[in-house]
């Protein structure tokens, strides 16, 4: 089944606002198996989007239509759909009635305008809206099926989930050839994406229902794994075969799947050990605390910590040895372990995490440039460990991986 969708408005195309009825749709739709194969943006223009309807409707089994269907001037989506058809306008005694009940209800006389949405192409079919005042209407343009909706997404989703959605089941379970699939993202750490593509793509022949595709989300990079079957069945078997595969050459580097997010496994993680964290910060200037406190009930293992900035503070509020300091400089080994030592002792948390680094333009040595950060942890039963990386970019890239680079230490 070819599913294209069009997406109607001014706005869409002045910048004014995303189009994210579309990515709703095409997620749903993905879930059922089918990959959206064109989405087309016009703007309140009737002649393209008449012509926009002709060619969506040439190529396709079902074109799904945003906006335009209010009752303001600029709203004439139904007349392109009448014209492209080649046929007219009539008020719909259906639609006019939901029209007048809504309107009743909210105490409200219906002008030209509101009226204006009772009048739908001739041959079509509406649907009352649950959400609004502007109808689904539904058409057959050649051996095409439009659905028309309005635009405002609490609307557009309310009916694309409880019309569009069923109706396009029922047509995929009568399909015959049809494809099924079944999708992973597999969410890496610290691997560059050449490196993972050179680590997974060998595998890439042994799976030749599974295409593979790569995605960077800094500072992570994800894998994204779609199998396509004559069956269900199949595709969760090949699928789940080349996901094997890949996480067997990937090993640790991968921390979760799909919608997973590092910070909510890595504090699950600690919380099921039932250990606590506490965290020093210098030049991520409180991204880590951000980064975990932003998962709800992570109080559960995060105490807190202290954005310790300067040497003075390094020395006051997590208890680094000032002669350390003045030996080894705020940016060292020597430093960050003092730090998570320090910080863990004050919070009487299981873990001290620290970092600190030169996140740039200015500062560094020659030994240690800027992008030269130092991560440490201290926790019970282990030796304390100190990580120096090397971060390339300006300063909020350096910040940002250095950031994930000390939650990392948590995990690998
Ligand atoms: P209305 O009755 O509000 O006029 P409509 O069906 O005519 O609804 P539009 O006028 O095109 O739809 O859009 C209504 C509002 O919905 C827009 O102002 C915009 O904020 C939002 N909207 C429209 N299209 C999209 C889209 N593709 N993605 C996200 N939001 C959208
Ligand atoms: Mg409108």
């Amino acid at each position: 089944m070819r599913v294209e969708l069009l997406c109607t408005g001014d706005e869409l195309v002045t910048g004014l606002i995303t189009d994210t009825n579309s990515t709703y749709l095409e997620a749903r739709l993905f879930d059922l198996g089918v990959k959206v194969a064109r989405v087309t943006v016009v703007g309140d223009v009737r002649p393209d989007i008449t012509g926009a309807l002709l060619e969506a409707s040439a190529r396709a089994d079902v074109v799904i239509v945003s906006g335009g269907l209010g009752p303001t001037s600029d709203d004439f989506t139904l007349e392109c759909a009448a014209a492209a058809a080649g046929v007219s306008m009539e008020e719909d005694a259906r639609v006019l009635g939901w029209l007048k009940e809504r309107y009743a209800a909210r105490g409200m006389t219906m002008n030209p305008g509101a009226l204006r949405m009772a009048r739908i192409p001739t041959g079509t079919e509406p649907v009352r809206n649950p959400q609004g005042s502007a109808p689904l209407v539904i058409q057959q343009l050649g051996r095409a099926h439009l659905f028309f909706l309005p635009g405002v997404p609490r609307e557009y989703r309310a009916l694309v989930d409880g019309e569009v959605l069923p109706r396009m089941r029922t047509w995929l379970a009568a399909e015959s050839g049809r494809t099924f699939r079944a999708f992973r993202l597999l969410r890496t750490v610290r691997l560059p994406e050449s490196v993972l593509n050179e680590r997974v793509m060998p595998l890439a022949p042994s799976h030749p229902r599974v295409v593979f595709g790569f995605r960077t989300h800094a500072p992570e990079n994800h894998l994204k794994l779609m199998a396509e079957a004559p069956t269900q069945a199949e595709a969760d078997a090949a699928l789940a075969a080349a996901e094997a595969a890949c996480r067997q050459v990937l090993g640790t580097h991968v921390y979760g799947a799909d919608g997973s997010e590092y910070a909510p496994v890595l504090l699950d993680m600690l919380a099921r050990g039932g250990h606590t964290l506490a965290v020093a910060e210098s030049c991520t200037g409180g991204l880590v605390a951000q980064e975990l406190t932003a998962v709800p009930g992570s109080s559960q293992v995060f105490i807190g910590g202290a954005v310790a900035y300067s040497e003075k503070m390094k020395s006051a509020w997590v208890g680094v040895p000032p002669d350390i300091l003045a030996k080894h400089s705020a940016v060292s080994s020597q430093t960050a372990l003092a730090m998570a030592e320090g910080v863990r002792a004050a919070c009487g948390a299981t873990f001290g995490l620290s970092v600190t680094g030169y996140a740039g333009p200015g500062g560094g040595t020659p030994e240690d440039p800027v992008g030269t950060v130092y991560c440490g942890l201290f926790g019970p039963g282990m030796e304390p460990r100190c990580e120096r990386i090397s971060l390339a970019g300006d300063r909020d890239r350096v910040r940002l991986f250095a950031a994930s680079y000390v939650l990392e230490m948590l995990r690998l």
